[in-house]
């Protein structure tokens, strides 16, 4: 059966990573969540001392970057796929709205985007992949087969967003996780470097309203009738 490469791109909190780790377990394919990768930068960014309130040395951040080694491993227990950096497992500790508040400023050096997206790229060689970030389908796979897009209003994933963190025991408000959100948004989307776009051939799915788990209906069969070339 003919492997295709699916790019699901988007604003943070749009149920990508969701639908993305669906639609791998449908079709047998891998599935990498590049905002992980990111992220496990930015905590080892963090963790050195380069970025701060109000400081990020990103000299020694690039200086230090041959050193870095991020990959993923799948936890055999609950059969998730999860981040680490080094031998540590990292996959908890990134998912904090520590991390949150400074990984967009992270993802916004070029050299830092260089190597995640080789190492992305070598990933997806085979094909048979499910990708999701923000410049999969403009700058990582410009050939994917399938490109979404994924857009909802900022309150809606700030309330997502909130949710989750809370339900980990995370003391945060509502307030921070939206001025969070907003904050990414803009860093993301006017960055100099790969900035968060719509490809232009993406086809464009706002989920404000609409249930996560119908919407990965329409996709997967977005998904079939590219491999079993109806498109
Ligand atoms: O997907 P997630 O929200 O975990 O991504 C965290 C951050 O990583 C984004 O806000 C963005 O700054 C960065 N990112 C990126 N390119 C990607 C994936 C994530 O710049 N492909």
């Amino acid at each position: 059966m003919k492997k295709i490469t699916i790019a699901i791109d988007g604003y943070s909190s749009t149920g990508k990573s969701t639908i993305a780790k669906l639609l791998a377990k449908e079709l047998g394919y891998i599935y990498v969540d590049t905002g992980a990768m990111y992220r496990a930068v930015t905590l080892y960014t963090m963790r050195n001392l380069f970025i701060s309130e109000g400081y990020f040395d990103k000299e020694s951040l690039v200086r230090h970057l041959f050193k870095l080694s991020v990959h993923f491993e799948r936890n055999e227990e609950s059969g998730e796929v999860e981040v680490f950096l080094g031998s540590e497992n990292v996959e908890r500790e990134i998912r904090n709205l520590k991390v949150s508040n400074y990984v967009s400023q992270v993802a916004a050096i070029p050299e830092v985007r260089k190597m995640l997206v080789e190492e992305q790229q070598k990933m997806g060689d085979g094909k048979g992949v499910v990708m999701d970030g923000r410049d999969i389908g403009t700058v990582v796979f410009p050939e994917a087969e399938l490109k979404i897009f994924m857009t909802a209003s900022a309150k809606e994933r700030a309330q997502r967003r909130y949710l989750e963190l809370t339900e980990r025991g995370e003391d945060v408000t509502f307030d921070e996780v939206l001025e969070n959100v907003e904050k990414r948004d803009t860093i993301d989307t006017t960055r100099e470097d790969s900035p968060l776009v719509q490809a232009q051939d993406a086809i464009a799915i706002d989920n404000t309203h609409t249930n996560i788990h119908d919407q990965f209906h329409t996709i997967l069969q977005l998904a079939k009738d590219r491999i079993y070339g109806r498109i």
